[in-house]
């Protein structure tokens, strides 16, 4: 396989942090770090990984609190959300205050993505797909030849994102997931922001939320 991937449940919201290695080179991404950065570096000495990136599906807390943090540690760039997510990160560090997190303070990613880019890991390219709904930047990330995705917060086994947030949108959510991630096919495995992995030709079956038969 030319890539591995290890899950790292981060913070009180057990939020699905992976590591991504390119298995040729050794270099990794990791998405989502939302917190417990100690665990994750241990994950990738474990891994023996070399961190090239950071990469974010969206800004919410339990998502990119500890990005900064390893961007310096580590002097490595921070790639994505999309910018429409720009006033989360403002909010960042509020955020955290409210939420009982360790402070942080707002950042700005070195890259901002958009709908058809792509992001390196090593040799592999993940594709990234504008998923609005949940947070208007929400992206997701693609890796065609294993046929993984990574979806944050947009879909999850047998629910979907919560859309009560500001500049959510529950219509946009619904969209993003039928219009967006079901036509790459039902043999995509995707892995969640929080909670076990599934497919999408599970989802399009048995979710209550977005399936097939709700939608005729
Ligand atoms: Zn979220
Ligand atoms: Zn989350």
């Amino acid at each position: 396989m030319p890539i591995q991937c290890t899950i790292v449940p981060v913070t009180p919201y057990q939020q699905n942090c992976s590591i991504i290695k390119c298995e040729t080179t050794g270099k990794a991404a990791i998405v989502d770090p939302g917190g417990d950065e100690e665990r994750i570096l241990v994950a990738v000495e474990q891994m023996e990984a070399s961190v090239e990136k950071i990469i974010l599906t969206h800004a919410h807390l339990d998502h990119c609190a500890a990005s900064d943090v390893l961007r310096r540690q580590l002097l490595v760039p921070i790639e994505g959300p999309h910018c429409d997510d720009e006033f989360w990160l403002q909010g960042l560090p509020k955020a955290c205050e409210m939420s009982g997190f360790p402070p942080a303070s707002s950042f700005t990613p070195d890259r901002w993505l958009v709908q058809g880019d792509r992001v390196t890991v090593g040799e592999q390219t993940l594709q990234v797909i504008h998923c609005p709904g949940h947070t208007p930047g929400h992206i997701v990330f693609l890796y065609e030849p294993q046929k993984v995705a990574w979806v944050g917060d947009v879909l999850f086994q047998g629910s979907i994102g919560r859309t009560d947030f500001p500049r959510g949108n529950q219509e946009d959510l619904i969209a993003s997931i039928r219009e967006k991630l079901f036509p790459l096919g039902d043999d995509i495995t995707f892995i969640p922001g929080h909670g076990p992995t599934s497919t999408f030709g599970h989802e399009r079956e048995t979710n209550p939320f977005v399936a097939d038969s709700r939608y005729g």
